[in-house]
């Protein structure tokens, strides 16, 4: 199966369990608009709590807020995004359709790949055993050909976008001959910067001065309040500041499911420092990330940096965590040296004085900042394609089973009595009340058992409890491994102990990199 094909199942799947919906679906949808259904929302609560306690309870110097969607229009300017937060657009004149310029060059770009590509398959058909991939890269006139177009292209875009040269992107465009995908002419128009942010307006303020701003990141909320924070928190640099929530983004191209969303999710966290400490914090922050992600067990080989070689004119290093998605390598984390630029800016537009005083060194100053932001969306599509998998089981058919990690997994444990009848349900019901308190559970008593386990199965359920009739006189009852699908007989009393075990927090947050040692 390609990569797309089981991409498209992924969806499909999503959808068909309860995970995620399209917006608004019976009027055909909202455009990179999901809804999180009844499985969706509780696989995406347990991503928030283990980045929160990761984050805030693990580290005495670190607290969260909660601050509003909406800001003071102002803030987006301190921020640069009122400014600087653009896409380069353009607009097919015969389909009417708009389009990111520099997408348009990337999948030019991409199209040329997949020839080398291809050109490798045929070599490697021809040649078979005494197929020799790099020489082959390195000598195959097509390949070499369409290698130096797409790094010349690539130059091109790359240059083009740094001088923010519109004109030159568009000669691009035309030069390569690209045309629109739906129309299939070359007919364009010129290409415009277009902001990403959503604008409306505050009721009792009419024109310019009541435009606001759906926000675009959450960390703004948080250097807003960074006074408010300190002083009433006590806090001592080194220290940090967290919060989730909502953001949102006009992206002109949205695609790839939830991976790229106009309304998103965000876990941030800015965590100020002495001027000067900002690349050893960085440091430790690159670590402390990436041993978030990897306690999960999704696969170390799934991650990899991406440190940025063209920096934002505010940041001193820059480096995106990137996970292997079923389309490729792609930005899932981004962990960001911002310098003081961000609290600099707000005391020049509020002409508040902010700034710490730092007891040790006897001297005011704008703290430095780290920042580690990811999406809460992204990272619940890379659970859920590292989790997704067919396997052929030995008897010939194969099962689908989603193996989330158990700490994140939406249901922990489903109660079953084998048959509806006999004192079964009596039984069951006994060992659901039980398990609730602490456990998201499900009651299931339709089908046959085997049904039922695939149905568990499928969403990613690490625990299957069956009640059979020797329950009634034994008190044990069978416990069923998702991954493993070993049944084992083990008394009602043992239950509780057994699911704790395997799907509760500490064992994986026991794993993390301590930050302040
Ligand atoms: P990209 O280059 O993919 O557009 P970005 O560099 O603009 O992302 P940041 O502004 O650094 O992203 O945002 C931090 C994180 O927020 C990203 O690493 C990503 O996980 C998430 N994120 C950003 N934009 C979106 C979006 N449109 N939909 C879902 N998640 C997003």
């Amino acid at each position: 199966m390609t990569q797309e094909e089981t991409f498209k199942q992924l969806t499909a799947h999503a959808k068909e369990y309860g995970f995620i919906f399209p917006s608004s679906e019976i009027y055909d949808g909202l455009s990179a608009v999901y809804d999180y259904g009844q499985m969706g929302v509780e696989l995406k609560n347990n991503i928030k709590k283990y980045w929160w306690d990761a984050m805030v309870r693990l580290n005495e110097n670190i607290v969260g807020i909660d601050s509003a969607i909406f800001m003071h229009p102002k803030v987006w300017q301190a921020s640069g995004h009122v400014g600087a937060f653009n896409d380069p657009l353009i607009d097919n004149k015969d389909s009417k359709k708009r389009y990111r310029a520099d997408v348009l060059i990337e999948d030019h770009i991409a199209r040329l790949e997949e020839k080398i590509q291809k050109e490798v398959e045929k070599g490697r058909r021809k040649f078979g055993d005494a197929f020799d991939e790099r020489q082959f890269l390195s000598t195959n006139p097509n390949v070499l050909r369409n290698r130096q177009k797409a790094d010349e292209i690539r130059a091109r875009m790359t240059e083009a976008l740094n001088a923010n040269d519109l004109e030159a992107l568009r000669n691009i465009i035309i030069d390569c001959g690209i045309v629109c995908p739906v129309s299939g002419s070359r007919n364009w128009t010129e290409v415009r910067q277009f902001n990403l942010m959503f604008s409306t307006q505050l009721g009792n303020i009419s024109g310019q001065d009541g435009i606001i701003y759906l926000r675009p990141e959450t960390a703004q909320g948080i250097f807003v309040n960074f006074l408010n924070v300190c002083k009433t928190g006590r806090m001592k640099i080194p220290f940090g500041i967290a919060q989730t929530g909502k953001a949102f983004r006009n992206e002109i191209v949205a695609r790839q499911f939830i991976f790229r969303m106009r309304e998103f999710e965000q876990m941030e966290m800015q965590f100020f420092v002495r001027p000067g400490d900002e690349l050893e914090w960085f440091s430790k922050w690159k670590e402390a990330r990436l041993q978030w992600h990897k306690a999960l067990g999704l696969g170390d080989g799934k991650y990899r940096f991406h440190d940025h070689e063209k920096l934002a004119h505010y940041a001193n290093a820059a480096t995106d965590i990137e996970f292997e998605f079923p389309f490729g390598f792609k930005e899932l984390e981004g962990i960001h040296s911002r310098t003081d630029f961000d609290l600099g800016n707000h005391q020049k537009f509020s002409g508040r004085k902010i700034q710490y005083f730092d007891p040790e060194t006897n001297e005011s100053y704008t703290p430095y900042v780290v920042e580690t932001s990811i999406g809460l969306d992204r990272m619940f599509l890379a659970v859920l394609s590292a989790a997704y998998c067919e396997e052929k089981l030995e008897n010939g058919e194969t099962r689908t089973v989603l193996r989330i990690p158990p700490v994140l997994s939406p249901v922990k444990a489903a109660v079953l009595p084998l048959v509806k009848k006999d004192g079964l349900p009596e039984v069951a019901r006994e060992i659901m009340d039980t398990l609730k308190y602490d456990f998201n559970c499900q009651y299931d008593d339709k089908d046959s058992i085997g049904k039922r386990y695939r149905r568990q199965d499928a969403i990613g359920t690490p625990y299957c409890i069956t009640i059979d009739h020797d329950t009634l006189a034994d008190r044990c009852v069978t416990v069923r491994d998702r991954d493993t699908m070993a049944q084992e007989r083990v008394p009602v009393s043992a239950i509780r102990g057994i699911i704790e075990e395997k799907t509760g927090y500490r064992p994986v947050l026991e794993k993390l990199y301590d930050i302040n040692k």
